[in-house]
């Protein structure tokens, strides 16, 4: 009996120990882990509980979205069975329970219910979970959104991808031979399936940081209704959808949360014309069926003049596809400065990609059934044959049409876009709204830094209370070839800013240290370009601009200089890195001979010593 007692004990205190939990959270299936998501959920009798799939199904779910299996696995059940042995884990468990503390309020499902789990969604719900809100996260698709999914991370890994096949082919400027033999193959293929792999892992790292965060997860489609005991507020209504044709959810009845806040990080999705005929949509695919081309296009026709467009056609090129692009004026990137978008227009044409200009877009595309390929004919009566795919990659529409907007009285702007104020506010008491779906910068570090803003200010202290971003110079890259990098104003917004009399130009035209031992003439070499918008007597930059080798990251720092305000003469007195592209920007003519005034806290103009912080 006593030996019955001591193991009891045993067990208890193994159980109970730090490590035992350490352990197990490293060991756990990643589906059975992922239950913690959810345990909140389960007091809560108007938060219902999904069906139980099959194991088979279940398998599927696991291949194809970690998340949707977890979710799909929860059962009431099976949370009483294992909470008792994660005792020890009740602290991180407790954070959705304690967070409705915040609200103080037992009416609420929830302190915040973010509707997508994209760049802005998922920041903004992990940020108020760390401060102890109850949070919730409803997506109807896959884990991390655009930019994990069909957006930046596959498209940075296909530019990757398109960055070493041209080092290869420049390989024998530096004495390396085998390109000409033809023994080095390439394998699109290979890297769709390793790239596939990757995401699919991000979306299991995302899972597990919501769970981590103690962020509640719902899978389906969410919108809104205007809450009938304040007709000034809104609810929440979640349908379960059919994901991947499975049955999951299919006899569900839709369920209604009441939040005391909502957010909207619903992003946007490709748009694609239809054309004259309906023909460019049909024969056509957009930046997200690019993501699923199995093979490397032996001619491919993209259409665009924003980023995505050539970053994509320099892709194509740049793996050897005959590619052609499309653009409705004279050229693309023409919202960008002028030196950008003409230096990047000539080193397309060098690398081989055709550029059909002022065309008014695409009228119709006509496919041979018998082989597949196409026939693109442009507005301006040019037409390119024997196309095997064309990618529309012409403009995004933010993704609105399932949240009812008009019913619950959120109003829109132009293009649909959800309009907020400066504080991610709509006009709705309890409803805010960030990222793509707001149309004011589309990129995924500001979703996530207006995400982050928002949480801040509703639920950080007091010292974030006014929390708001600044969607004024913001750094951007294009990952074209060669790559962009630009910040503030361009040349042209500056004049009408500012008026010509205060506006001075630094500029620099010049080949890369990387081609200069190349025996080709001159013109023939890649060029970097660059440009430095200043402005009034102090010289304050106002606009940077670079294209060319490294110019992707070059830019961040510069970002900080700009950010603090700083002049040229500031510029100026930070020492060169040589032999870098980068040194232009801190050496531009004349050198050292402007205004001498820093736009800095502390001059560090004529050997000032490094700011100090201010302390407490
Ligand atoms: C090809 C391409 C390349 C890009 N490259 C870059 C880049 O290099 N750098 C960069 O910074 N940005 C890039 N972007 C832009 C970036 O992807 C977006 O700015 C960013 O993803 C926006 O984040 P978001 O949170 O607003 O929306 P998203 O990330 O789009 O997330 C929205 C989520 O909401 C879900 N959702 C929508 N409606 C509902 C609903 N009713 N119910 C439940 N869920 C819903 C969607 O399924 C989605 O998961 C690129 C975009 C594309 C298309």
């Amino acid at each position: 009996m006593s030996t019955v007692v001591l193991i009891m004990v045993a067990i208890i205190n193994i159980v109970s120990s730090p490590s035992f939990y350490q352990t197990l959270r490293r060991n756990v299936p990643r589906f059975t882990y992922s239950f913690f998501a959810h345990a909140s959920n389960d007091s809560n009798p108007r938060i219902s509980q999904p069906k139980k799939l099959s194991r088979s199904q279940l398998h599927k779910y696991q291949r194809h979205d970690y998340s949707s299996a977890a979710y799909a696995s929860l059962t009431v059940r099976k949370l009483q069975r294992i909470r008792p042995a994660f005792v020890i884990y009740d602290e991180r468990l407790d954070n959705t329970t304690r967070a409705s503390s915040t609200s103080n309020d037992a009416e609420y499902d929830f302190d915040l219910l973010v509707i997508g789990a994209g760049s802005g969604g998922i920041a903004s719900a992990r940020r108020a979970a760390s401060y102890g809100a109850k949070v919730g996260v409803v997506e109807m698709g896959r884990l991390g959104g655009t930019c994990v999914n069909v957006g930046c991370v596959p498209k940075k890994i296909m530019y990757n991808a398109a960055t070493i096949s041209e080092t290869l082919h420049e390989m024998h400027h530096y004495g390396f031979s085998g390109y000409e033999t033809g023994s080095i193959t390439f394998d699109w293929g290979y890297i769709k399936r390793s790239r596939d792999a990757y995401i699919e892992r991000l979306n299991g790292i995302y899972e597990r940081n919501l769970v981590g965060s103690g962020v509640a997860r719902l899978f389906g489609k969410a919108s809104l209704v205007v809450n009938e005991r304040d007709p000034n507020t809104v609810d929440v209504i979640v349908s379960q959808i059919d994901y991947h044709n499975s049955t999951l959810g299919k006899d569900m009845e839709p369920q209604r949360y009441h939040a005391k806040h909502i957010l909207l990080a619903t992003g946007g999705y490709p748009t694609i014309p239809a054309g004259s005929d309906g023909s460019v949509a049909r024969y056509s695919i957009s930046s997200d069926g690019f993501f699923e081309l199995d093979t490397l296009p032996q001619k491919a026709v993209v259409v665009g003049g924003g980023y995505i467009a050539v970053e994509l056609a320099g892709i194509l090129g740049a793996l050897g596809s005959e590619t052609s692009l499309v653009v409705r004026k004279e050229k693309a990137l023409r919202q960008f400065d002028e030196l950008l978008s003409s230096a990047l227009d000539e080193e397309m044409e060098q690398n081989g990609i055709t550029i059909y200009r002022n065309t008014m877009g695409v009228k119709q595309i006509i496919s041979d059934e018998s082989n597949g390929l196409k026939t693109v004919i442009l507005n301006n009566g040019q037409s390119i044959e024997d196309v095997n795919v064309v990618i529309m990659a012409a403009g995004r529409s933010p993704s609105v049409e399932s949240l009812n907007l008009e019913g619950a009285g959120v109003r829109q702007k132009k293009g649909g876009y959800i309009e907020v104020n400066e504080y991610s506010e709509t006009n709705i008491q309890n409803v805010y709204a960030v990222g793509d779906v707001c149309g004011n910068v589309e990129l995924t570090p500001m979703a996530i830094a207006a995400g982050r803003r928002l949480a801040d200010r509703l639920f950080g202290p007091p010292a974030f209370q006014n929390a708001k971003v600044s969607y004024e110079d913001v750094p951007t890259v294009v990952f074209s070839h060669p790559p962009i990098g630009t910040i503030g104003l361009t040349e042209e917004q500056a004049i009408k800013k500012y008026g010509k009399e205060n506006i001075k130009i630094y500029r620099s035209v010049f080949s890369n240290l990387y081609y200069g031992t190349w025996q080709v003439d001159a013109n023939e070499k890649p060029k970097t370009a660059m440009k430095l918008v200043c402005a009034g007597k102090d010289e304050l930059v106002v606009g940077l601009h670079v294209i060319g080798l490294g110019a992707d990251e070059m830019l961040q720092g510069f970002g900080v200089a700009i950010k603090m305000g700083a002049t040229k003469a500031d510029f100026d007195a930070t020492v060169a890195i040589h032999p870098t592209a980068a040194e232009e920007f801190v050496t531009m003519f004349p050198w050292g001979l402007g205004s001498q005034q820093s736009g800095a806290r502390v001059s560090p103009l004529n050997g000032a010593a490094a700011p100090e912080p201010l302390l407490k």
